[in-house]
C-alpha cells in the first residue's frame, strides 16, 4: 500500500506568514556566493545542501493522509484542510473522470478533522460514491451540521451539495472490516471527546494511523488486545504534538510528546514511525529539530531500533 501526507498540522491550519517568507529568502540570500551562481549544476547544488527547515516546510494544512491500497482502493484518514489539496491532486489523475468510490475514515471530529470536507469537490460529482466511516453512530448528523446554515452556504445534502452516492458505516458494533484485500480495525485512543486509531493490514504489510493520542502507561502494557493492534507494525503515523517540557504542561490535552511516542514504537516493534500532527506553534526550524532529537533519543541505549520521520506535505512512501 502506498501513504501519502495531504495535512500533517494539529489544531489549526498554520500557512507561513508573509514575514517568515521574507526572513527565509534573507537567510538564503546570505549564503549565497558568486560560485553557487556559476551555472545549473552549481545552482542545484546550493538548493539541495540548504538545511530542510529553509528550503521546504512540514506544511501547514490539519490532518489528512491518503492510503492506497495494492488493489488501488482510495481510503482517506481524517478530513483536515489538507484534504483539499487532495481533491485537486485527484481531478489531475488518468482516471479522475470516471465515477470512483473514495472511503473517508474519521478518528474523532475535532474542526482540523473535519474542516477540509466541503472542499472535496468529488463528493459533488453523482459519478463518485463517498463511504463515511466512524465509531459514532451521529456520524451523518455531525457531517451535515458543519455544513448548515451559518457555518457553511451549501448544505451537505441539498440540490447543491454532496450529489455523489453517499454512504455512512458505523463501525461501533463491529471488530473490523475488510475493503478489497484490506483488512481494517479500530481501538479507543485517549483524548478529549474520544477518538480512534486505525490499523489497516494490506499484502502482508501493517500501517497504523494515531492522531489525537496522549499516551498513557495503559498503552505500552502487553495485553491481548494492545498486541493485537499495535505489535510489529511496518509503519505508525502517530501524535507527537509536543516537547516532553509542554506535554507535562498540557497534561489532559490529548496529545503526546515524541520522546514518549518514540518509547511507543519500540515497545511494539513499529519498524517506522511517523512524527504527526505537528503542533502549529512550532516553527519548521524547531520540528525538524524535534525530528533530530527523536533520532537520536531512539538509539540511546539498548532499546531496539525504530527509523523515525517527521510527516511533511507531499510525503509519501510505500509498504
Ligand atoms: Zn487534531
Ligand atoms: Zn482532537
Amino acid at each position: 500500500m502506498k501513504v501519502h501526507f495531504w495535512g500533517v498540522r494539529g489544531s489549526i491550519p498554520t500557512p507561513l506568514s508573509p514575514l517568515q517568507i521574507q526572513n527565509r529568502i534573507g537567510a538564503v540570500v546570505q549564503r549565497i556566493s558568486e560560485k553557487d551562481l556559476k551555472d545549473a549544476d552549481s545552482r542545484e547544488r546550493f538548493l539541495a545542501s540548504l538545511p530542510n527547515w529553509l528550503f521546504g516546510t512540514v506544511g501547514g494544512n490539519t490532518s489528512c493522509v491518503e492510503l492506497e491500497t495494492t488493489e488501488g482502493a482510495c481510503i482517506i484518514l481524517d478530513a483536515g484542510s489538507g484534504l483539499r489539496e487532495l481533491s485537486n491532486n485527484l481531478r489531475e489523475r488518468k482516471d479522475s473522470e470516471r465515477g470512483k468510490t473514495f472511503h473517508i475514515f474519521f478518528s474523532h471530529f475535532h474542526w482540523d478533522h473535519i474542516q477540509g470536507l466541503p472542499f472535496f469537490s468529488q463528493a459533488f460529482n453523482p459519478a463518485n460514491k463517498i463511504i463515511f466511516y466512524s465509531t459514532n453512530p451521529d456520524l451523518k448528523s455531525i457531517l451535515e451540521r458543519q455544513m448548515e446554515n451559518p457555518y457553511f452556504p451549501v448544505p451537505m445534502q441539498g440540490p447543491m451539495g454532496f450529489n455523489a452516492e453517499l454512504e455512512f458505516i458505523n463501525l461501533l458494533d463491529t471488530d473490523g472490516i475488510t475493503i478489497g484485500g484490506t483488512y481494517i480495525r479500530w481501538h479507543e485512543v485517549a483524548h478529549p471527546g474520544g477518538c480512534v486509531a486505525y490499523r489497516f493490514e494490506d499484502a502482508g504489510k501493517t500501517f497504523i494511523y494515531a492522531t489525537d493520542t496522549e499516551l498513557n502507561r495503559d498503552d505500552f502494557v502487553k495485553t491481548e488486545e494492545n498486541s493485537r493492534f499495535f505489535a510489529n507494525a511496518d509503519a505508525v503515523v502517530m501524535d507527537s504534538q509536543y516537547t516532553m517540557e509542554e506535554a507535562l504542561e498540557k497534561t489532559g490535552w490529548g496529545h503526546s510528546a515524541f520522546s514518549v511516542t518514540v518509547d511507543f514504537a519500540l515497545n511494539w516493534g513499529v519498524q517506522k514511525l511517523i512524527l504527526f500532527h505537528h503542533e502549529p506553534n512550532y516553527s519548521d526550524k524547531k520540528l525538524f529539530t524535534l525530528k533530530q532529537s527523536a533520532s537520536w533519543y531512539s538509539n540511546y541505549g539498548d532499546k531496539g531500533v525504530v527509523d523515525i520521520e517527521i510527516a511533511q506535505e507531499g510525503m509519501e512512501f510505500e509498504l
